[in-house]
């Protein structure tokens, strides 16, 4: 026997049942962003490398080691599954001069792949809904992101998430502050360690990012980038403040929180779940101001953030949801005229909206029956011998006491949909 083919590493089937939970979160996803006015954008899922390397940038734990990058073989190209979507978006926007009527507020939603070492809410294809507001400079837009953010968790029954916000200020107030970290850090060389000592010259900011216990210390002492800020920056970030509190959102001011990617400035924040264990943030964002230009487009401002579905899921299902409707009708029948007169009379049910599924096992009435059970459908429509000969079909209710009745398809499609409401 050939052996099993398995899936790769890392990367899930979504089975009907798991499935049922995913449609739910989209479509209430989808109702959320029609209510803010943002509209759906899909770029390809693999794009040249050179776009994440530039834009995410060469320093950063994505481009360093996580993308899935290989030579196309029939032309030597670099490609690159997308780790992530904003850089993706960004080149499209450029590409069809979309900002070129004005602002544009955008959504995105899809797979990302990162080869990171699998666990519980970590994988190597996960998705993301991500919204972008390209051409705005805020701080409005990035209150509107955050309110967004809070209302989409009600929606999904979500509670348990807590917002961290911080600024990185502008690229002037953040290379006068990468000048007086990397002094602080050189004077620590001692002490750090081989990632952080590797970083320092070239991203030092992520040092303050690092997980390691043993810097714990070391980063609270550092220099702080609030002291190092302009006041239009500063400005900037009273201002969202200001309009959250208004909004009645709560946040906390993580002065450590910088983000694994390069290009951040102003805003940044996470929301954060403590029932997920190590991976607990949820949906994470900020401001990118210098990104349009930095791919080639003309400077515009922009912002934007991006959620991890699996995480979201994943508390979704410690709140009870509602079970998805089975279908309406299971149609069973007996005989070969009877398989005839019930494909078409499915087909006249489903013209009337009804779900039906039609019974394609040829078992006895019995068996078939017992099978309309396990459907969750409300009716078992029956047709046998009796029923061709009379052009007419039996409905039984399955979910209720009821008799079972004889009657045209028309009659039987107006009482099932009555009975539905
Ligand atoms: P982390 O610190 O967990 O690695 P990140 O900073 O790399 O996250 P972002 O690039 O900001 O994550 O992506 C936004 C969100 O996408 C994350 O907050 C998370 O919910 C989700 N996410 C990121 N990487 C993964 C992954 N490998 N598997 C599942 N979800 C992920
Ligand atoms: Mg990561």
């Amino acid at each position: 026997m050939p052996n099993k083919i398995q899936a790769v590493r890392g990367m899930n089937d979504i089975l009907p049942d798991q499935a049922q939970l995913w449609e739910q979160f989209e479509d209430t996803v989808r109702g959320w962003l029609r209510v803010y006015g943002y509209r759906n954008i899909r770029t390809p899922i693999l794009e040249r490398t050179e776009l994440f390397a530039r834009s995410i940038g060469e320093v950063t734990d994505i481009v360093e080691k996580e993308m899935y990058t290989f030579v196309d073989q029939l032309n030597g190209e670099s490609l690159t599954l997308r780790p992530e979507a904003t850089a993706s978006c960004v080149r499209a926007v450029i590409e069809h001069n979309l900002l070129y009527p004005g602002p544009q507020r955008l959504y995105y939603s899809g797979p990302m792949f990162r080869h990171e070492r699998p666990q519980k809410g970590r994988y190597r294809q996960f998705h993301q809904v991500g919204v972008e507001a390209l051409g705005y400079a805020g701080p409005d837009i990035d209150a509107e992101h955050i309110v967004m953010c809070a209302r989409l968790w009600r929606a999904l029954g979500i509670s348990d998430v807590a917002l961290e916000l911080n600024t990185l200020g502008s690229n002037e107030s953040r290379n006068r502050y990468r000048k007086h970290l990397v002094k602080y850090l050189e004077k620590c060389r001692g002490e750090l360690d081989d990632d952080a000592r590797r970083r320092m010259h070239t991203n030092p900011l992520r040092v303050l990012d690092s997980k390691n216990p043993a810097l714990k210390e070391l980063i609270e002492n550092a220099p702080r980038m609030m002291d190092d800020m302009d006041a239009e920056s500063l400005a900037h970030f009273e201002g969202l403040q200001s309009l959250l509190r208004d909004a009645g959102i709560a946040f906390k001011l993580n002065a450590r929180l910088v983000r694994g990617l390069d290009y951040y400035n102003l805003t940044v924040y996470e929301w954060t779940s403590g029932s997920l264990g190590a991976q607990g943030t949820v949906c994470a964002g900020g401001r990118y101001d210098g990104l349009i230009e930095q791919i080639g487009g003309k400077p515009a401002p922009a912002c934007g953030f991006a959620m991890g579905v699996e995480r979201l899921l994943e508390l979704m299902q410690s709140t009870p949801h509602v079970a998805a409707p089975a279908v309406d009708v299971y149609l069973v029948h007996q005989g070969k005229h009877a398989q005839h007169f019930a494909f078409t009379a499915a087909e006249r049910l489903r013209d009337h909206g009804l779900a039906v599924v039609f019974d394609c096992s040829g078992g006895s009435f019995k068996s078939q029956m017992k099978k309309a059970d396990a459907s969750g459908a409300s009716y078992a429509v029956i047709i046998g011998d009796d029923e061709v000969e009379a052009q007419q079909v039996s409905v039984k209710p399955l979910r209720e006491t009821g008799e079972q009745t004889c009657c045209n398809i028309e009659h039987a499609a107006d009482m099932i949909k009555n009975q539905r409401g």
